[in-house]
């Protein structure tokens, strides 16, 4: 079926109507990111986070001021 999502109004398909509500699951994921912040940064990993970090320290080194574009949406 079909559901069109209580959040965003985008319409997803689901054998049925998941028991987070009909919420599809890019607004669920966002959900958990406010949720749970302890469980994000396991999700997500040192990784992306440490290579923004090493972006930055490059860009600083060759004479570059540079800045992450966004914490939390990359
Ligand atoms: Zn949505």
């Amino acid at each position: 079926m079909v559901i069109s999502c209580d959040r965003c109004s985008s319409e997803f398909e689901c054998d049925e109507i998941p028991r987070r509500g009909p919420i599809c699951f890019r607004c669920h994921v966002q959900t958990i990111d406010f949720g749970f912040t302890h469980g994000k940064s396991d999700f997500h990993g040192p990784t992306v986070r440490e290579r923004q970090r090493q972006q930055v320290e490059q860009a600083s080194a060759a004479g570059i001021k540079a800045e992450p574009v966004g914490n939390r949406w990359v």
